[in-house]
């Protein structure tokens, strides 16, 4: 499968100048183009152990698909998460006629669902599909701005009969994904593509690898990639059980205020504005000395950070927080438009930033420091 989503990748990247060279951009279009429902993340935990695997002291798995690599044996337990799982579905129900019904994974919007290019992994490969809309000539006028429940989507895959949707190699339960290749957004330093949530932290989890890999650090690192967050934090929750750590930091997309519509109140990054820090979210609230930690290192590495209260919104940091008498935990994240969508898009400064910072939170960390992090006694 990845050879394909290789190819692909490297064909919606034709004739960019900065193709050639930059070894980031081949590997985000990978990340973001390969195919992983919660539950069905195959194809991104193999990109994942094949750029991980030359760069850890060794690499295991939990009992549900999460991949954690390891670098160095000894010192704090430092857990760096971020999940493999993009938003999706798998294949409900196959009408005589051919058509297929959708059970959702994770958090859409229902307006998000119609009229969409996607992709079924069945049995025999990937399998294009179209989710129909109603046709306008023959449609009510009080349905011209109607929201069409879920429930009333189908996919179609260009077949007449449940056995041409069969000889596809498509049955019930196959998972489906997005289908919408990654592109460099008009030469801006803008990405447009899907599963940014939360491929572009798994791309993060990558790069401090890299950086980290001949630098000498004071501690144990655990880079989760983990599984099925989008239905539950589930991954988050058996890696770290299996990694027991000191201290949790979750990779994650942020939500931005930098669009028509947004109320002041409701969120508050900018894109290009750099890493964020989640104050507050619905599943967690972060470690106040590890955030003052975040603030006291990223001033030093000059990095500026924003700051976030997002009330509809979890992350694997909640069930990390909560693993093995509990750990000091922060989600870090990436700005990023429109996410739980076809088309999301990231600005590629603050990647590089968030990368700058977390290989200077995990380099900064020693015995001490985490001892101090930890200690609640008044
Ligand atoms: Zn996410």
């Amino acid at each position: 499968m990845r050879r394909l989503w290789l190819a692909i990748a490297l064909l919606t990247m034709w004739g960019h100048p900065l193709a050639a060279q930059d070894r980031v951009l081949t590997m985000l279009a990978e990340l973001v183009n390969a195919p992983g429902a919660p539950g069905f993340e195959d194809s991104v935990r193999h990109l994942m152990v094949d750029y991980m695997k030359p760069m850890a002291t060794r690499v295991t798995y939990d009992g549900i698909g999460s991949v954690i690599a390891q670098q160095g044996t000894t010192g704090p337990r430092i857990m760096v998460d971020a999940h493999m799982d993009e938003l999706g579905g798998v294949v409900r129900r196959v009408t005589p006629a051919g058509f297929l019904s959708m059970q959702m994974l994770g958090g859409w919007f229902d307006q998000a669902l119609v009229d969409q290019r996607w992709v079924i992994i069945g049995s025999k490969g990937p399998v294009h599909a179209v989710t129909g809309i109603r046709d306008i000539h023959v449609a009510a006028p009080e349905e011209r701005t109607r929201v069409f429940p879920r429930e009333s989507i189908f996919l179609d895959v260009g077949a007449s009969s449940d056995a041409q949707v069969k000889a596809m190699g498509i049955s019930p339960g196959d998972p489906v994904v997005p289908d919408a290749p990654f592109i460099v957004l008009n030469g801006t330093n803008n990405y447009l593509a899907k599963a940014w949530d939360d491929r572009i932290g798994c791309a993060v989890l990558i790069e401090v690898m890299r950086r980290l890999e001949h630098t000498s650090h004071a501690n144990t690192i655990y880079y989760a990639a983990t599984v099925q967050e989008e239905i539950g934090l589930r991954g988050g929750q058996t890696a770290a059980s299996i990694v027991k750590p000191d201290i949790g930091i979750a990779l994650e997309v942020g939500i931005v205020k930098d669009v028509p519509g947004v109320q002041a109140e409701e969120a508050q990054e900018v894109l290009g504005g750099g890493p964020g820090v989640f104050l507050y979210d619905a599943s967690a609230l972060p470690s106040r000395k590890l955030v003052a930690f975040v603030k006291e290192t990223a001033a030093g590495a000059s990095i500026p950070l924003q700051f976030d209260f997002i009330t509809g919104y979890g992350e694997d940091g909640a069930a990390i927080q909560k693993t093995d008498g509990g750990a000091p935990i922060v989600n870090l994240v990436i700005p990023t438009r429109y996410t739980h969508a076809h088309n999301g898009i990231i600005n590629r400064a603050d990647f590089d930033r968030m990368v700058d910072l977390v290989t200077a939170l995990v380099t900064k960390l020693d015995a001490p420091t985490v001892a101090r992090l930890r200690d609640y006694a008044p």
